[in-house]
């Protein structure tokens, strides 16, 4: 991994993009309700993510009408996410454990660990992988960690800050090990919208691109 090149991609997407703080529609005030956002998320863009989330909100405002719903009922009202059957489940399994562990549907007492354990809490719910952990901590919890998905994982890789063979979760790794933690929502936000506007995953548009004089794919 090149740690030089972070810095370039940090630098010179921050100059476009201007996302150094927390844009306003990201975050949710009880983490749980980010996580449950996060699994909706999941093989579906962000519209019908939103489409099943708001109308999750409208059917059952609170966690414990939608346990109280059960996951049959749950599954036609998120049915726009794609998965229903599967994401209700998750869902619901979720809701169960963290109010047995906690004594309530909220993750708000997990705050009171430290950032390794959180973690830890947080990737061993059913469903949950290294990216949904890393989105609850970054945008609502407030702890520093630098999710990688599938635009980060191809600006990452086609610069040269990865190499081709590694993990989105290594690359989140060493982004984390890397990045100041001040830079880290704001590096996230900015490289999905690079990858979003300029570097397609069919025909990025090299000739517009601040990172074409570092980028591998384009010297290539
Ligand atoms: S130069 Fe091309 S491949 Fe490289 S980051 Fe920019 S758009 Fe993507």
């Amino acid at each position: 991994m090149n740690k030089e090149k972070i810095f370039f991609i940090l630098d010179e997407l921050e100059n476009i993009y201007h996302n150094e703080t927390q844009p306003p529609e990201l975050g949710h005030e009880e983490p749980l309700d980010g996580l449950i956002l996060t699994v909706l998320s999941q093989n579906t863009n962000d519209r019908n993510r939103d489409t099943a989330y708001r109308r999750m909100k409208a059917v059952y405002p609170t966690l414990e009408s939608v346990i109280e719903a059960g996951a049959t009922k749950l599954e036609n009202v998120i049915k726009s996410a794609g998965l229903g059957h599967t994401k209700a489940g998750r869902i619901i399994n979720i809701l169960n454990i963290v109010h047995e562990d906690f004594g309530e549907y909220s993750l708000k007492p997990l705050l009171e660990k430290d950032s390794g354990e959180i973690r830890n809490y947080l990737k061993a719910l059913p469903g949950v992988g290294a990216k949904t952990v890393a989105c609850v901590m970054l945008f609502d919890m407030k702890i520093p960690a630098f999710p990688v998905d599938t635009h980060v994982t191809r600006v990452s890789k086609r610069v040269g800050v990865a190499s081709l063979k590694d993990s989105p979760e290594e690359i989140s790794q060493f982004y984390e090990s890397v990045v100041p933690i001040a830079r880290c929502l704001g590096g996230h936000v900015n490289i999905i919208a690079h990858g979003r506007d300029i570097c397609h995953a069919k025909k990025p548009e090299c000739e517009k691109c601040v990172l074409a004089s570092q980028c591998n794919f384009y010297k290539n």
